[in-house]
């Protein structure tokens, strides 16, 4: 590949925030002199959303802090400067393609509400910069799995025989160092907490996720599960579990904001099943990958829709909005002791697991009938792993607007004695008093 001479580009960071298997950061230094790099704590995603929660709380906060420290020194380690804002990108992305000439942007391409806004404000005012814009958050890349996103089937089992028979997955991307000269002498800072607006706090001695953000992180928890522990290979028997830190893979918040890659997961899984075998558990965190992949085709397929009360199924139901009762919910202080430890350990971590989402979601929105998009919007703001797609996909999946032919509804005290009958997990986050 030829270097263009006397050329800058920008990676323009998102949720793509690592440098094993980035197609952006590969382009742009393939194709350029130079590279910067930037990303924007864009005050928008710290701003009260519609129904009155904080668009990204103290959990996400943090392991974002964490993670864009952690790229920052990898970066460096690759003579690249990461300069970081906390301004949007509309305010201040012109600004540095006129102080560094920048001739184009490499950013990954994102299709939902904000982001498409953000995108077409600053092509209007960039018009002499070209973006290149790929998809690197999939596992199957969607090139490949369709030209006509309007025909991606709209039940999971039909989409994953389809791609799993005909679509290859491709192999990871990776770079090397570039010259030191390509480092510029511009200083930028981290923002703190303090500085988005949070208290900092301590990680509760509970929690199931106490991980940092940040690719280093990710990849040794990757090599943990997988070949330290072996834990991949029992995977299946314990991914329902609802304590402690290995019952599941816990690669959710990484993969969110993209400082681990799905592909990343996906390569390493076949190696460690020629090393040691593989069995249904090794194939079945794939096959939960192929579901978070899902949801970002769902989400391709219908655009705005995933937002909307009556969801991809274009049903009305009857909602309520009843703030007291949501406030229960959120504070743990429902009549279900099961739903209430889950939403304790929601709201003290930031985590909670899947068993535990699916039946506080179906309770919210299948036993009171609180309008769903509430419960997923205080998802999205408090959640470590928040990620659109897949909140809002599953959200409508146990709402009964989205694509769950079977249309169930959890009973949550049976869920608890299936789950929880010796009540390791109730009594974990269930405050013991005798009156
Ligand atoms: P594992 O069980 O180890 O699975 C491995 C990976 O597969 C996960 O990291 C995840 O990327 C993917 N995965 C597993 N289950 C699902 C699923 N049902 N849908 C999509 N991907 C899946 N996941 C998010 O990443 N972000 C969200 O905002 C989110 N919101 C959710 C909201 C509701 C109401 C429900 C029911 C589920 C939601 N999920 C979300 C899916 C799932 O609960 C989490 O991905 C999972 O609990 C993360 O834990 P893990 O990484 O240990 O998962």
């Amino acid at each position: 590949m030829q270097k263009k001479q006397n050329s800058t580009s920008v990676i323009w960071f998102r949720n793509n925030l690592r440098i094993q298997d980035n197609t952006s950061l590969f382009k742009a230094i393939h194709h350029h002199e130079k590279t910067i790099a930037v990303y924007f704590f864009d005050p928008k995603y710290f701003e009260i959303d519609t129904f009155g929660f904080k668009k990204t709380e103290k959990f996400r906060a943090k392991f974002l802090i964490e993670t864009i420290a952690d790229l920052k020194r990898n970066l460096a380690n690759l003579n690249i400067t990461l300069l970081t804002y906390f301004k949007s990108p509309e305010e201040e992305l012109p600004k540095i393609c006129e102080q560094f000439t920048v001739e184009t942007i490499y950013t990954q391409k994102e299709w939902t509400d904000e982001e498409i806004k953000t995108n077409s404000l600053l092509k209007r005012v960039l018009q002499n910069v070209k973006f290149v814009e790929d998809f690197d958050q999939f596992l199957y890349h969607p090139n490949s799995v369709s030209k006509d996103f309007s025909n991606i089937p709209d039940v999971f089992t039909t989409f994953k025989k389809g791609i799993e028979k005909k679509v290859t997955i491709e192999s990871e991307i990776s770079v090397s160092k570039l010259a030191e000269t390509n480092l510029i002498d511009t200083k930028t800072a981290i923002p703190t907490l303090k500085d988005l607006g949070f208290e900092d706090f301590q990680t509760n001695r509970n929690s199931a996720f106490p991980f940092r953000g940040g690719e280093t992180e990710a990849l040794k928890r990757l090599d943990y599960y997988l070949f330290e522990t072996k834990k991949v290979s029992v995977y299946k028997n314990t991914r329902n579990g609802l304590v402690g830190i290995d019952y599941s893979t816990k690669f959710s918040p990484w993969l969110a904001n993209g400082s681990l890659s799905a592909k990343t997961i996906y390569w390493k899984i076949k190696q460690f099943e020629k090393e040691f075998g593989s069995n249904e558990s090794t194939y079945w965190v794939i096959f939960e990958l192929i579901w978070r992949d899902y949801f970002k085709f769902i989400s391709l397929k219908y655009g705005y829709k995933i937002f909307k009360i009556e969801g991809i199924l274009d049903v009305s139901y009857h909602w309520n909005n009843n703030s007291k009762a949501v406030n229960s919910w959120i504070e743990g202080k429902t009549k279900d002791d099961f739903v209430n430890a889950n939403m304790i350990e929601l709201k003290e971590t930031g985590w909670m697991s899947n068993r535990g989402r699916q039946n506080v979601a179906s309770y919210f929105a299948k036993e009171l009938l609180l309008d769903w998009r509430i419960g997923a919007a205080y998802f999205e703001s408090i959640l470590l792993d928040y990620d659109v797609h897949s909140n809002y996909g599953n959200w409508m999946y146990v709402s009964g607007v989205g694509n769950d032919p079977r249309d169930r509804k959890f009973n949550t005290q049976f869920q608890a004695q299936n789950y929880d009958g010796n009540y390791k997990f109730r009594n974990l986050w269930l405050e013991k008093t005798l009156f």
